[in-house]
């Protein structure tokens, strides 16, 4: 559709970043734009519409606002997966590999409650690493996953397969 287009066409490529060899997909100009971060947000939302859905999960960072305005337009709370340090009360964390370095999250030992109906919010899917540790802590902490939700899914990487065994996974814009 035509606004989807209009979504793809406002995400910036930036060759190099982080690192040379990587071109990173930069969301900011859809967020600064208000009708395509509502379409964004609506179009991440459809998946889930009807159902019940308690505690939505986002990752830092740019998964707390895609996270946060999906939970609201869901009639859910806000749950944050933080890097590793970042968060103030008891913890429990996942160590994985990602498309560039190592990394830690983590989440509150508390946030979920068993059999809770969890969404897990990003906004974008490369290898599946960061997802795949924040699935992990939703699944221990014993909550009930929906499935998850990217802006972004980066299809030649193939982080749909490491996630696919955890639930469904949705993604509005695939490159
Ligand atoms: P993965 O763990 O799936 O390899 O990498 C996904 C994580 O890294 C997400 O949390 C995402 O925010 C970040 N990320 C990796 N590549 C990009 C990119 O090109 N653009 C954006 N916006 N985020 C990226």
């Amino acid at each position: 559709p035509e606004s989807l287009e209009r979504l793809r066409s406002t995400i910036r490529d930036v060759p190099d970043f982080p690192q040379p060899g990587i071109l990173f997909k930069d969301i900011t100009p859809v967020l600064a734009d208000p009708e395509l971060l509502n379409e964004a947000i609506e179009g991440m939302t459809e998946a889930f519409a009807g159902q019940k859905v308690d505690k939505v999960v986002g990752i830092d960072a740019r998964g707390f606002i895609f996270g946060a305005l999906i939970a609201q337009r869901l009639g859910a709370g806000f749950i944050p997966v933080r890097k590793k340090g970042k968060l103030p009360w008891q913890t429990r964390g996942v160590d994985y590999s990602l498309e560039y370095g190592k990394n830690s999250v983590e989440m509150h030992v508390d946030a979920l409650a068993p059999r809770e109906k969890v969404v897990l919010a990003d906004d974008l899917l490369a290898t599946g690493g960061t997802a795949g540790a924040a699935l992990q802590l939703i699944q221990e902490s014993g909550a009930d996953l929906l499935g998850s939700v990217f802006f972004i899914e980066l299809a030649f990487l193939n982080g749909r397969e490491k996630l696919a065994e955890t639930g469904p996974v949705h993604a509005l814009l695939t490159f």
